[in-house]
């Protein structure tokens, strides 16, 4: 007779992993009264600081701030002896930490999970380990590390070297005596450019393969900063509580230097200042753009590259050394001690491997294309399968039988990398879409190990037994972290980032770069919302708020906040004088604006007097077509300099000249003169176009704001006029029609430079009540018969949004060829700030892309 298959133990949670998130998980799901095991592939706790021994291993967050702050207790007792403290006193921390609260007891070390599945009707997960166990339990939290998967060994002939071989992330607990020996170190990351100049120190002949050269600073290590301790103890609560609320988990105070515009002096002493910390985040943050702007990152990369050429001797590997294929900060940069100069001893050599590539590892060596290394030892210093390798080795299956690879097989995707939709109770600590790696783990680990905890007590307390994201919360998050990504410079590295180190991993940006500050809103405002974005069920049903948490553009976002700091009055309370005074104040604070082959100021005539305009010619040879261009500003403010950027731009993108027409302006002049001029300059214009250096008869018209609504209007005269014929109208987020009802003047009337107040006043300046129903006020009403193409721009946030689409949608039903656009998280007025917000520079190419191909003739002579 068989044996009864013995019954899978009851938990309510298991825990993956016992580093630091682990171990603090434990701790708060104990804390909750929950039973829970956890379990961990190494023999001891300390996750990534059980494993990787390598020499010289250390932190490289000064020790101060990567620690524990949930118990002040636990504060008191415990002193770290360095600035960057070492693997074993990291490890011996964490040990004592697992000893003070006990954690052992439920903490099964040498066993690693082998499978998890989702069983939907039992509302539970069924795990089993690779000791034979099976257990169920309610929820399952992956508490496994970033850097934890090594990655597998791509190098030809691996196997057959008969010396000896090391892995920096396994290294052997004993240590390592290289004294007498000839080694070779592959990899030049973290890992190698910490141990490498220990491992110098024994070896008889050091060999180091590199195939990328890194950035690396010195960490300037030696007892804890005095400038941080002096904080800590002055008030302890409120340096962990300013490290909680930073970018990056480390209380630094943020620059709003620009590099592109600091002076030499200035940009000097600021590196200077931060060569002289050693510490990763002040050399990150030398200037606010540098993460964003190549010109300004130079700057930074520059000083770094000439500092290795003073250290290292021999010129040719000093060039070696230097970081040339990627933006500093798009490859993790490293903290060492004495790595450059390592190069200058006699028996350690350095060997290019895009140069000389490996050929195989053999029996005794290493061979390249053009020379044979006979070794003793080889240490594998070549990095990990980050951020979802480990999530991956696990492959959980959810509801449906989906696995989590299958799912993610072409990128990961997470709800505030917290949860993924599909995997009821299935949390990651510090998962893709999370700020994790790109911050202090120790204080991104405490944020995601509360956020979980605290969840769960929700839960609890409500009745819920089930929680899960939804599709559409996810996939809002996803994009979120795609455009936080996209503004910055990281994804035009081959950095395990992007996953790029990995041969066939999906090329990803996998953390969230928006900051440990504001990631950790989100996840608050997640809460506050009722949990928006998350299914709750349980045995008196389910609740579920869905939505996107958000949905601006990062960059939009923190110009309003800039703003908001600024404390500017309404402009609404302003007089027409001191609206234009605060805007001619701002446009100067502006970045320079693109260059175009040439730009002349110019009069032309006008129903009302002679009219300024400003003309931009591309670089390129002539005649171009021609785009007369009217200013936002709500027909009361604005004129050739406040546009001048996007005139620039659109000069650049389109290829075409760009006449700007600085029309009449209210209260002077009021409704129709704006209008007319609008029909006037276009006139004019099509007349001239030849001597402007334009095509005849290639004429469009554009522009934004009232600039748009007038652009409207004068495509509607010329067809009544009989002429001239334009070619297509560019409409970017126009005022359309003076109703204000729609509900984007509700939804999006306060808060986005542009609100509802601000449009009655320029209504009320621009307009008498009786003219507002007027075709030439209000294009929307007027014959849309017969009109130029047009291309429609309109902005999420934006009061105007609806005037916009109503237009777009008017004119396609008469029959006009309408090309929408729509700039996605923007507001009304951050598609048009060239040079300041970046996220808008992929609309503006949409917006020149519909220019041109208002003129297929010229696209066809292959201009
Ligand atoms: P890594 O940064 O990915 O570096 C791996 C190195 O191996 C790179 O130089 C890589 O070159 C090279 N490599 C990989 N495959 C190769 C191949 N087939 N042939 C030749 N070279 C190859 O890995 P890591 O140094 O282990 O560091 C990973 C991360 O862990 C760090 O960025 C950091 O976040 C963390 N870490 C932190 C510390 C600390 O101080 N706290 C210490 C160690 C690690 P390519 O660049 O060309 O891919």
């Amino acid at each position: 007779m068989n044996k009864p298959a013995e019954a899978p133990e009851q938990f309510d949670a298991v825990v993956v992993g016992a580093g630091f998130s682990g171990l603090y998980m434990l701790y708060r799901l104990r804390q909750l009264g929950l039973t829970v095991k956890a379990f961990d592939s190494a023999g001891d706790v300390g996750g990534t600081w059980y494993w990787n021994r390598y020499p010289g291993a250390r932190c490289d967050i000064p020790t101060t701030d990567y620690t524990y702050s949930f118990d002040p207790e636990l504060e008191k007792e415990w002193t770290w002896s360095e600035k960057y403290a070492t693997q074993p006193e990291i490890l011996d921390y964490l040990r004592f930490v697992a000893d003070r609260y006990g954690l052992r007891a439920d903490i099964e070390f040498s066993t690693s999970v082998t499978s998890a599945h989702w069983d939907e009707q039992g509302k539970r997960w069924s795990i089993a380990t690779d000791r034979g166990a099976q257990l169920r339990c309610r929820y399952y939290i992956m508490a496994s590390g970033c850097l934890s998967m090594p990655k597998s060994l791509d190098i030809k002939g691996t196997d057959r070297f008969a010396g000896k071989v090391y892995f920096t992330s396994q290294w052997p607990h004993e240590g390592v005596d290289f004294t007498g020996q000839r080694v070779a170190v592959i990899g030049t990351g973290s890992s190698g450019i910490q141990s490498i100049p220990l491992i110098a120190r024994q070896a008889t002949q050091l060999t180091v393969f590199q195939r990328t050269p890194n950035f690396s600073v010195p960490a300037h290590n030696g007892p804890a900063p005095a400038d941080r301790l002096a904080r800590l103890a002055q008030d302890r609560e409120e340096y962990r509580d300013a490290a909680r609320w930073s970018p990056g988990g480390v209380p630094v105070e943020p620059t709003d230097i620009l590099g592109v515009t600091a002076s030499e002096t200035v940009a000097r002493e600021r590196f200077e200042e931060a060569w002289k910390q050693g510490q990763l985040f002040s050399i990150l943050g030398i200037f606010a753009d540098q993460g964003v702007n190549p010109a300004s990152n130079k700057i930074v990369a520059d000083m770094i590259r000439e500092r290795i050429r003073s250290v290292v001797h021999d010129p040719e590997t000093a060039d070696m050394l230097c970081p040339k294929d990627h933006y500093f900060g798009t490859k993790r940069p490293c903290l060492d001690t004495g790595y450059f100069e390592t190069y200058n001893l006699p028996h350690v050599r350095l060997v290019d491997l895009r140069r000389q590539p490996i050929t195989s590892i053999t029996e005794d060596g290493i061979d390249t294309a053009d020379e044979f290394f006979g070794l003793d030892a080889i240490v594998y210093a070549t990095g990990f399968d980050a951020m979802t390798g480990a999530l991956a080795a696990v492959n959980a299956t959810g509801r449906d039988g989906l696995s989590l690879t299958e799912k993610w097989a072409a990128g990961p995707s997470t709800y505030l990398g917290l949860m993924t939709a599909g995997f009821p109770n299935f949390f990651m600590i510090t998962g893709p879409g999370s700020p994790s790696v790109l911050s202090n783990m120790a204080v991104s680990i405490e944020q995601h190990v509360d956020w979980v905890a605290d969840c769960l007590k929700d839960m609890g307390a409500e009745g819920f037994e089930t929680i899960e994201p939804t599709p559409l919360a996810e996939a809002g998050w996803d994009q979120h972290v795609r455009d936080c990504g996209a503004i910055t410079l990281h994804p035009t590295a081959n950095s395990w980032y992007m996953g790029a180190n990995v041969p066939g991993k999906p090329r990803v940006f996998l953390p969230y770069i928006g900051g440990v500050s504001v990631y950790r809103q989100a996840c608050d405002d997640v809460v506050a919302q009722d949990y928006l974005g998350f299914r709750r069920t349980g045995p008196g049903g389910e609740r579920c708020r869905d939505g996107v948490i958000r949905r601006m553009q990062p960059d939009v976002s923190l110009v309003l906040q800039l703003m908001a700091g600024l404390g500017m009055p309404p402009m609404e309370t302003l007089s027409p004088d001191e609206a234009r005074a605060m805007m001619a104040a701002a446009a100067e604070t502006l970045p320079p604006s693109p260059e175009v082959g040439e730009v002349t100021d110019g009069m032309m005539p006008g129903p009302g007097g002679e009219l300024p305009y400003r003309l931009y010619r591309p670089a390129s040879a002539g005649p171009h077509p021609v785009v007369v261009y009217f200013h936002g500003g709500g027909w009361v403010l604005g004129n050739l300099d406040s546009d001048d950027p996007l005139c620039r731009d659109l000069c650049v993108q389109s290829d075409a000249v760009i006449v700007s027409v600085n029309y009449r302006h209210a209260p002077e002049a009021r409704f129709p003169a704006a209008a007319e001029d609008a029909f006037a300059a276009l006139q004019w214009t099509a007349a001239h176009a030849g001597e402007l250096g334009g095509i005849p008869g290639q004429i469009a018209v554009a522009g934004w704001s009232a600039g748009g609504n007038i652009a409207a209007v004068a495509c509607q005269l010329a067809r009544d006029a009989g002429g001239p014929h334009v070619s297509g109208q560019l409409l970017i987020t126009p005022v359309t029609d003076s109703d204000m009802t729609r509900p984007s003047y509700t939804e999006n009337g306060d808060g986005y430079v542009l609100t509802t107040p601000l449009m009655h006043w320029f209504w009320d300046y621009y307009a008498d009540p009786a003219d507002r129903s007027d075709r030439r006020a209000a294009p929307l009403r007027g014959n849309l018969d017969g009109l130029p193409p047009a291309c429609v721009v309109t902005a999420d946030f934006d009061p105007l949004r609806d005037d916009g689409l109503a237009y777009a949608d008017a004119l396609e039903a008469a029959g006009t060829q309408v090309r929408r656009v729509r700039a996605r998280g923007h507001t009304h007025t951050s598609v048009t700030m060239v040079g300041v917000i970046i996220s808008g520079a992929p609309v503006r190419a949409e917006i020149a892309a519909a220019l041109r191909d208002f003129f297929p003739s010229r696209t066809s002579l292959g201009n």
